[in-house]
């Protein structure tokens, strides 16, 4: 097996698979109050399609962890029966949503037997006003509901992913970390970064990694904690005496490029080396066209080799991909 390598000598092992560009929420930091023009049926992958690049990267590429994102993967149709087929396809590999919870507490028992590992859940407040603002919409106690039931089909740990703002929750992290703590959810703040469709991202408006740390110190004791990063982009710190950690992903003021080991699938087929790339590889039209197993694990190699070292947010050329995060997979 040939893995995933790049020119500088990092491997991808982590794979993000976007299931739809669809979401029931719109988070005024990911896209506008209308939504955005969806990609047609016709482009998206079909389940055998997804199932069958997912065998690809599994058995010819190395890759030994699936995290099924979006959009919001828990509206495509097909998603138990995909998990499903992934579980056949390879006992082990590690398989996890990304998700906003809406629902979940229906689906939970049913990907959790059909073979799910975890799911990181986005929860950016636990204020029903302040999540009102932010996704535009009052959905709060299902989102509830969708991390209880998680917890309770066996998904742990569960994972909270949250996103400050300023002037709108970046007086909350304490608060939301007191939430989750209450409730055994290992949280982890995510700076935001330039992936809004709207290209309303400020640098100077951001809360950065710093602020998020000195805010949490206010009613709790950090310290680093001792396990190794890895390749994990969380920075994580032991809260108080621990056992409990809290996460900071501080992707825009201390990037771990370096360290990266993630490649990304797109809804429509296309291979993403970087959540910042301008380029993308077009595995659909090589698997429509015919291609065999091998021919697509070559490709997926080459799109890999030019993957750039850094995504370059702090470089005065910096361009923000085409693609809005909801379409490339968060
Ligand atoms: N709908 C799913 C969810 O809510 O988790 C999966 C897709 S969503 C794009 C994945 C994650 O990206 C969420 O945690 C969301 O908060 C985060 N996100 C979206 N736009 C972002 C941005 N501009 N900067 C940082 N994180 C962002």
């Amino acid at each position: 097996m040939l893995p995933l390598i790049d020119r500088h000598g990092r491997i991808a092992t982590d794979l993000r698979v976007s299931l739809t560009d669809r979401c029931n929420l719109r988070c005024t930091y990911c896209m506008p109050p209308e939504g955005l023009e969806w990609m047609p049926d016709s482009q998206q992958l079909s389940d055998d399609e997804v199932v069958r690049l997912i065998g690809v990267a599994v058995r010819h590429l190395g890759v030994n962890e699936v995290r099924f994102t979006g959009g919001e993967p828990l509206v495509r149709r097909g998603l138990v029966d995909i998990v499903r087929r992934v579980r056949a396809l390879d006992e082990d590999v590690e398989m996890s949503i990304t998700t906003n919870a809406l629902g979940l507490s229906r689906t939970a028992g049913a990907l959790a037997e059909a073979g799910l590992d975890r799911v990181n859940v986005s929860l950016d407040t636990v204020r029903r006003d302040s999540f009102t603002t932010i996704t535009r919409r009052d959905r709060l106690a299902d989102v509830i509901a969708g991390l209880a039931a998680a917890e309770a089909a066996g998904l742990g740990p569960v994972k909270v992913n949250a996103v400050l703002l300023r002037g709108v929750n970046d007086d909350q992290a304490p608060e939301l970390l007191g939430w989750c703590l209450e409730r055994g959810y290992q949280l982890r703040f995510i700076e935001q970064m330039p992936l809004d469709a709207q290209h309303g991202w400020d640098r100077d408006l951001m809360v950065t990694a710093d602020e998020i740390f000195a805010s949490l110190a206010t009613a709790y004791r950090l310290t680093p904690a001792s396990e190794p990063r890895g390749s994990a982009p969380a920075e994580l710190f032991t809260v108080d005496d621990g056992p409990a950690t809290v996460g900071v992903i501080a992707s825009v003021t201390r990037p771990f490029c370096g360290d990266c080991d993630r490649v990304r699938l797109t809804a429509d087929g296309q291979v993403r080396n970087c959540l910042f790339a301008r380029e993308e590889s077009d595995l659909r039209a090589a698997l429509r066209g015919g291609a065999d197993d091998a021919d697509l694990a070559a490709r997926w190699r080459t799109a890999m080799w030019g993957k750039a070292p850094g995504h370059g947010i702090d470089d005065p050329s910096f361009l923000q991909p085409d693609r809005p995060m909801s379409a490339i997979g968060g």
